[in-house]
């Protein structure tokens, strides 16, 4: 499958022809001066001429703003180009050339799948509190206004090389990514899922970039305008184009000429690089508390990926978050498409610092491959049935016995789904610091460990902000009071609020072309109201009887009814190993 992709940006054209299978880059070109000495008809002509010897398959084209309509890669038909030119005024510099490169290249090769890739995709299921600005609430919907965060297929796919290296599921790993090039942002990669980005509404937010200020009080713009009286246009090009490193240092953008300055004792060259530390460090803090700790750090872009000495700023004195570099490692790691992952942590550092080669153009051609490729559909294998969860509790046998007495046994209500499992006659309390919730049941068997699980709206009545979380991964979760006949335990985690996920057996994971800990789409059939859950994590045991988990407030969502199941819509299965994204129709 070879998949052309075309990063078509204002000035230049940047294309590969990439065998998405077996990650081989086949052609890699740039034409440069794009409108000014030739125009995108004509480069994207040459692009034409060049691969005319390699048979394409489908085209990817890389689109920087595709809002919070677009979260996955999409298949390009006139609709799609439609909803694209809808976020052209969020992106002006960017947009207009990607529609453009899609214009002419689908004139170009009419007969294949073309597929829209967006940066912001990753981010556009960030949580509601990490994508709003805190202004007019009306204003900012009829104005667009969000954070959509961007480089997110760098993130994606750094994020996936990393628990590849570390041998783990990404869907554990709490993650900061820090992409650090000409432009530059982090990302929070919680569980597999982008929760919180330096880049806002558009790329200019968060950290210094080659030439984009980055994170800025906005009154500094009034201030500009009303007493230095710059005009819109100037601000733009103050803030994007000649700020930053280039604008600190008045040397330029490039890291490499402003940390030889700084050697020969440049003061604007100096602070430069210790703005630039700075301002990475920070984020790192934030994101830290935010995911409630870090497993691992990934440094990756042009300056993350060869700049050592920035690394070593960047990543010093973290002893604090369990995070010990090894100099040696640092000085030596050289990136590349044979070893394009290296660790640069000391082998006891909790966390794990790593430094992996970027491979934007891979991931698009994986995403295209895996849009365009309508081979893999398969069978539609049957409904789901659904069971909502009211909120219960899970405890261990000490808590059980602090909360009930030395003698008392857990007793028998009625069997629930899943074999073995039972719901309990034993009730408790929740006491959060707003509000209480009382009669909680228990459900057994007993386990190893606490467990609350409750739903969102659960979470403001008791005054408690809890993790989305899968059963069973309790560490750092949220504290709780519980309130028991004979005693009260205060557990310091184990309050969670579900996330939800399907049981399957073995053989339902067959049939359904699924495995343990993917995440799939399900789409809530027979009901008054299509509703479709993105995120739904696959469990699969011998011991489960084929079954989906949703929590009341999701219930309600959906308005459930009896008649109600689950279709499963498809498997986003695209990992490290380019796995096919399988349709069920
Ligand atoms: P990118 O936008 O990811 O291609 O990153 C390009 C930027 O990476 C350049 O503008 C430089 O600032 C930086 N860079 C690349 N190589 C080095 C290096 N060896 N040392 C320091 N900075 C570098």
């Amino acid at each position: 499958m070879r998949i052309l992709v075309i990063n078509c940006g204002s000035s230049s054209i940047k294309y590969q022809v990439i065998d998405a299978l077996n990650e081989h880059c086949l052609l890699k070109e740039t034409i440069e001066k794009v409108g000014e000495e030739v125009t995108i008809d004509k480069a994207l002509e040459q692009v034409v001429a060049a691969v005319t010897d390699q048979t394409i398959d489908a085209v990817g084209h890389r689109v920087v703003h595709g809002g919070d309509e677009f979260s996955d890669a999409t298949l390009i038909d006139d609709d799609v180009v439609n909803r694209i030119e809808k976020w052209t005024s969020l992106a002006p510099l960017h947009n207009p050339f990607n529609l453009q490169g899609i214009a002419v290249a689908r004139k170009l090769f009419p007969n294949i799948p073309h597929v829209a890739v967006f940066d912001t995709a990753f981010h556009a299921r960030m949580p509601r509190r990490a994508s709003t600005y805190a202004i007019d609430k009306q204003l900012a919907e009829q104005h667009k206004i969000k954070r959509y965060g961007f480089h997110g297929t760098s993130h994606n796919y750094v994020a996936h090389k990393a628990a590849a290296f570390l041998q783990r599921p990404l869907a554990e790993l709490r993650i900061i990514s820090l992409h650090l090039g000409n432009g530059a942002s982090t990302c929070a990669v919680e569980m597999g899922h982008s929760t919180e980005t330096s880049m806002g509404m558009t790329p200019l937010e968060g950290l210094v970039m080659g030439t984009r200020a980055g994170d800025l009080d906005a009154g500094v713009v009034l201030h500009l305008q009303r007493e230095a009286n710059l005009g819109v246009d100037e601000v733009d090009q103050l803030l994007n184009r000649n700020s930053g490193l280039k604008g600190l240092s008045g040397i330029g953008n490039d890291l490499r000429d402003i940390e030889a300055a700084a050697a020969e004792g440049d003061d604007n060259a100096r602070a430069a690089i210790a703005s630039f530390a700075h301002r990475v460090r920070k984020y790192i803090g934030a994101y830290a508390s935010t995911m409630g700790g870090v497993d691992a750090i990934i440094l990756t872009g042009g300056i993350g990926e060869n700049s050592k000495t920035m690394r070593r700023r960047i990543m010093q004195r973290f002893g604090f978050l369990g995070i010990t570099l090894d100099e040696d490692l640092n000085h030596d790691a050289e990136v590349s498409h044979e070893q394009p992952v290296i660790c640069i942590s000391e082998p006891h550092s909790r966390v794990k610092v790593l430094v992996v080669k970027t491979n934007e153009e891979l991931m698009i051609a994986k995403q295209t491959l895996a849009v365009a490729h309508k081979d893999v559909e398969v069978e539609n294998p049957g409904p789901i049935p659904i069971a909502v969860s009211a909120r219960h509790i899970h405890l261990d046998k000490d808590t059980f016995a602090e909360l009930f007495g030395e003698d008392a046994e857990l007793e028998h209500y009625k069997d629930l789904s899943q074999p073995g499992q039972f719901a309990a006659t034993q009730k408790l309390n929740l006491v959060g610091p707003r509000n209480r919730i009382d009669g909680v049941r228990i459900l057994g068997p007993l386990r190893s460990k606490n467990q609350v699980e409750v739903s969102r709206t659960d979470e403001f009545v008791l005054g408690v902000d809890a993790p989305v979380r899968d059963s069973g991964r309790v560490k750092d979760s949220a504290p709780m009071t519980l309130e028991g006949p004979k005693g009260t335990v205060h557990l310091e985690e184990g309050l969670i609020c579900a996330r939800r996920h399907i049981h399957m057996h073995t053989d339902d994971a067959k049939r359904f072309g699924v495995k343990h800990n993917d995440e799939v789409e399900v789409a809530i059939v027979g009901g008054p109201r299509d509703l479709v859950f993105g995120d739904v994590l696959i469990r699969v045991s011998p011991g489960y009887a084929l079954e989906m988990h949703i929590d009341t407030d999701e219930a309600n969502a959906a308005e459930l009814s009896k008649n109600s199941d689950g279709q499963l819509v498809y498997t986003d299965v695209l990992g490290a190993n380019a796995q096919l994204k399988i349709k069920h129709t």
